[in-house]
């Protein structure tokens, strides 16, 4: 199916398959995949890492703000994560990680860092990036906004999969907890809240298996920009 150079923006709630949804939509139309919470997750690394969050969430912006113009973080290899000439696409994915990025992502410092450079690789177009506020504030003109929403349990599971999978041993409430906390942040920030953009389309796959997400998204795009298939 031939869909044209658009930006394709998915927003939602944590672990509501995001992620893999947009990595089904870069393979299946040849687009580039671009994860903004992964721009997040960096920051949040490297503010740990130096020493610049005590207590989950005290961060000290004085030594953060200055630091992010020397920062550099972004996408090697296809969607692998980088900060310099480190693979950090791992660890970025741990819950220590995952417990503080949501206060370091409601600095509106950093998110102007993060959104200057998604939309340096915006620019290109035929990409597909998910976050939380790509159709409201990154590319409010996208031409395809999508706002993914899935079960609470369904949602930690997922996450909790995926970590046991990379080798952790994370507890199933924990998990949920840091979900449903992230989601509460996300949604109450002064900048950029998670909400769902009014053109979007919502997609609910607490049931959809990923064949079922690919034959949705085509029929999307098909009735969305007049696309007939001509396959028999
Ligand atoms: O998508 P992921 O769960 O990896 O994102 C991690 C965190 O980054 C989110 O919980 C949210 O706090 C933040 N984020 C954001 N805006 C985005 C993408 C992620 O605030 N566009």
């Amino acid at each position: 199916m031939q869909v044209p150079d658009i930006i394709i923006a998915i927003d939602g709630y944590s672990s509501t398959g995001k992620s893999t949804f947009a990595k089904l939509i870069a393979k299946e139309f040849d687009f580039l995949y671009l994860d903004s919470g992964a721009l997040y997750r960096g920051v949040t690394l490297f503010a740990l890492e130096n020493g610049m969050i005590t207590d989950g969430d005290r961060i000290d912006l004085e030594r953060l703000i200055p630091a992010l113009d020397g920062l550099d973080i972004h996408f090697e290899s296809g969607s692998k994560t980088y900060m310099g000439s480190r693979c950090i696409e791992d660890t970025i994915r741990t819950l220590a990680v995952s417990g503080s990025v949501s206060p370091i992502a409601a600095v509106p410092e950093v998110r102007a860092y993060v959104d200057r450079r998604l939309r340096e690789f915006g620019r290109q177009g035929r990409i597909v990036m998910d976050g939380r506020d790509i159709g409201t504030t990154v590319f409010p003109d996208a031409q395809l906004k999508i706002f993914m929403v899935a079960d609470d349990q369904v949602r930690a599971q997922r996450r909790y999969d995926e970590m046991v999978s990379k080798g952790e041993t994370p507890d199933f409430q924990d998990v949920l907890a840091n979900l449903k906390e992230r989601d509460r942040i996300d949604s109450t920030r002064e900048v950029s809240p998670l909400r769902q953009a009014e053109d979007a389309f919502v997609m609910d796959n607490s049931d959809m298996s990923l064949h079922e997400e690919v034959v949705w998204i085509r029929g999307l795009i098909q009735g969305r920009f007049g696309i007939l298939e001509t396959r028999w």
